[in-house]
């Protein structure tokens, strides 16, 4: 009689499910933004040489296009230390957007934590903004076969017991196939 080995990669939808964070981060936008208004400032400081030199030489309208000019530089600089602000706020949220994210990676228990890992393959939550399961959220792999947990981390008793769940997890699954 053949031994059946059992299905090591069947789905178990007993399992808790934890829905770790997304991350929506705020900075690219905000980047954007703070970029845009420094180059609609640089754009009108460009033209201030031209128009003073305009109203100078009595050019007609030039005097009030000077004082309309420099309104407008006074108000797209005062946007571009708005955007700025906001960037500065918009890094500070995401910041603390990322530590919740590794917060709740940490929290998690091992086992569903390396959930789906295989001796060749991360575990199913790794990538993107998770990073690496192992590492609870750093973006480094540290699957025991593609080089492990950096010795900066491995006094981490999380980083261990997440390290540990993975072994045994690998372990479990070629001992099963050996059998
Ligand atoms: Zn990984």
């Amino acid at each position: 009689m053949i031994a059946m080995a059992p299905a090591v990669d069947e789905i178990d939808d007993d399992d808790d499910f934890v829905e770790l964070p997304k991350l929506d981060l705020l900075a690219p936008a905000a980047l954007a933004q703070k970029d845009a208004a420094a180059a609609k400032l640089a754009e009108l400081e460009a033209a201030t040489g031209r128009m003073t030199l305009d109203r100078n030489n009595g050019k007609a309208g030039a005097a009030a296009a000077l004082r309309d000019h420099l309104a407008a530089i006074e108000a797209a600089r005062t946007e571009f230390q708005l955007a700025e602000a906001a960037y500065g706020e918009a890094l500070e949220q995401d910041g603390a957007a990322r530590q919740r994210l590794i917060d709740a990676i940490r929290s998690l228990d091992p086992d569903s934590a390396v959930e789906g890992i295989t001796a060749t393959k991360c575990c199913d939550d790794c990538g993107g903004d998770n990073g690496c399961m192992i590492l609870g959220g750093i973006g480094r792999c540290a699957h025991p076969g593609k080089g492990g947990v950096p010795p900066a981390y491995s006094q981490d008793p999380v980083i261990r017991s997440f390290r540990t769940a993975a072994v045994k997890a690998i372990r479990a699954q070629e001992e099963s196939a050996n059998d």
